[in-house]
């Protein structure tokens, strides 16, 4: 039931190594933090503070004490390749039931908003709003989405993902 699946749901802290990932869970709808490759104790402190997953390709956080006492969850990445990362996150964490696009800001994470058509009328281009009747708006940075076709594309190659199982 979609009302459960939000008291569930999985935060993450993405790391540096693998930032590729922080778009992608966003995408899917997943809260997800970029860090930004500096202080790994500050991403760990913040990971135990907000109750979020690290994902990572650092061996040594996978080493530390609250990762092993089961304090911290953690997900070492195998691969060096997006695609296989995505595709490890979804099949291990089982995300792929419980994907929710088109929720998520892609760039600053925020949770976004539905607008109508005449709201952002004069934000979008004429070719969108004549082609477009379903908009969100990010409340953070004011980016405005849209289903076009480099959205269609991503969810696709998404859903593909989502139905390939590990090799
Ligand atoms: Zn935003």
């Amino acid at each position: 039931m979609a009302g459960n699946s939000y008291v569930n749901e999985i935060r993450f802290i993405v790391d540096h190594n693998v930032g590729k990932l922080a778009k992608w869970l966003r995408m899917m709808g997943y809260d997800s933090l970029f860090f930004d490759g500096g202080d790994d104790s500050q991403m760990v402190r913040q990971a135990l503070a907000e109750g979020r997953m690290i994902l990572t390709r650092d061996a040594g956080i996978m080493l530390r004490r609250v990762v092993n006492n089961g304090r911290l969850k953690a997900l070492f990445i195998e691969s060096e390749e997006p695609e296989r990362q995505m595709r490890q996150v979804m099949t291990s964490l089982d995300l792929k039931n419980n994907l929710r696009p088109f929720t998520r800001c892609l760039e600053c994470n925020h949770p976004l908003a539905a607008r109508s058509r005449e709201e952002v009328k004069d934000r979008v281009p004429p070719f969108v709003f004549k082609t477009q009747t379903q908009y969100m708006e990010c409340p953070a940075c004011r980016r405005i989405y849209w289903r076009g076709t480099h959205w269609k594309a991503m969810t696709r190659k998404m859903e593909n993902l989502a139905n390939t199982t590990d090799n």
